[in-house]
């Protein structure tokens, strides 16, 4: 279901996207640098989520001055966690910080401007959602999307639901980033802190940040490395160079990953197609998916990577998406929703 236009939005930490979306393309781009905690510290957390209403409304106006005519539907692509079912915004350190509490975005735009409907989603559904825009249903059955970057977060797309399940009462799915879980580097089981403080989750050792976790306990890579660009430039290089203190990093990275995958596959063995995105993924594949692999089948499916070593890497994709993905992400949220195909209805 194509048609429209639409306006379309992706809202991340470090940039605001807007675009028209018609026809399943996008036009009139327009990019700003977000208005975040770091770069407008005068303003308190509440000023700047009321800034975020402001802009959005100002653009759809605007979007709409271009095109000369009413736009009825806007889609958001947002960078934070959120309650699916409401479109209650729960937390968005890269955007409002720390003391930021709960948004209710969608309540705010209904408000200023009735007249049109919106659809919020976090992310990485949105993305999800861009990648399955060609898959068939009837022969997929589940996609597992990840994505690796400063932090670690997934979705699950049920191919015969249509749609991206969540939790009835939370609105929640797939933040395995918060899982706590384990890894062993040099015979030493290692323990760090997540960024939302929980002790030894998945983010600790996995995202981006999580590396530098590991890296910092080495001293080959620490010493002599002043910033954490160099740590981790020099940790992609010894990766590609197929240095084993390098690659012993990594595996410890993706060993904890491995051990959620092996647990999800366990349950639900549909899942034909995981992906594999973010900056951290992009920047060390091939290697990625190779120590992804071997961490798995030490971690193993009962009874099937004995028999069957290539279990995971048939299901392993990559996905390479470019600086528009979010507000392509936005438009197919924003079609899904205007034809009611979607578990994104809101009411
Ligand atoms: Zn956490």
């Amino acid at each position: 279901m194509k048609a429209g236009p639409y306006a379309v939005f992706d809202i991340g930490g470090t940039f605001f996207r807007s675009a028209l979306w018609r026809d399943g393309l996008l036009s009139n781009v327009s990019k700003r640098p977000s208005l975040n905690f770091l770069n407008t510290p005068h303003l308190s957390p509440c000023e700047l989520q009321n800034e975020l209403v402001t802009y959005l409304l100002n653009e759809a106006a605007r979007l709409e001055e271009v095109f000369g005519k009413r736009i009825g539907h806007v889609g958001i692509s947002l960078g934070a966690p959120m309650n699916a079912k409401t479109g209650e915004i729960l937390q968005s350190g890269p955007l409002w910080g720390p003391e930021a509490k709960s948004f209710d975005l969608l309540g705010q735009l209904r408000r200023f401007a009735p007249a049109r409907t919106y659809v919020i989603a976090n992310d990485v559904t949105a993305a999800l959602l861009r990648y399955v825009r060609d898959i068939d249903p009837s022969s997929n059955g589940k996609v597992l999307y990840i994505t690796i970057s400063t932090g670690v977060g997934s979705r699950l797309f049920d191919a015969k639901r249509g749609g991206i399940p969540t939790d009835s009462q939370h609105g929640f799915q797939g933040e395995i980033g918060h899982l706590p879980t384990q890894t062993i580097l040099h015979g030493s089981q290692l323990s760090f802190r997540c960024d939302c403080g929980g002790k030894d989750h998945l983010n600790a050792f996995t995202s981006g940040r999580g590396i530098l976790n590991l890296l910092r306990e080495q001293p080959k890579f620490a010493s002599g490395s002043e910033t954490d660009d160099d740590l981790l430039r020099r940790f992609t290089e010894g990766v590609h160079n197929e240095d084993l203190d390098a690659i012993a990093v990594l595996d410890a990275s993706t060993s904890p990953l491995a051990q959620i995958l092996a647990i999800l596959l366990t349950h639900d063995p549909i899942i034909e197609t995981i992906v594999l995105t973010g900056g951290v993924v992009h920047k060390l594949e091939p290697s990625y998916c190779e120590s992804l692999n071997r961490q798995f089948l030490n971690h193993g499916l009962f009874q099937v990577t004995d028999r069957d070593p290539d279990y995971l890497m048939r299901r392993l994709r990559i996905d390479t998406p470019d600086d528009s993905a979010g507000l392509v992400g936005a438009g197919h949220l924003v079609e899904t929703l205007h034809s009611r195909r979607s578990v994104y209805v809101y009411d």
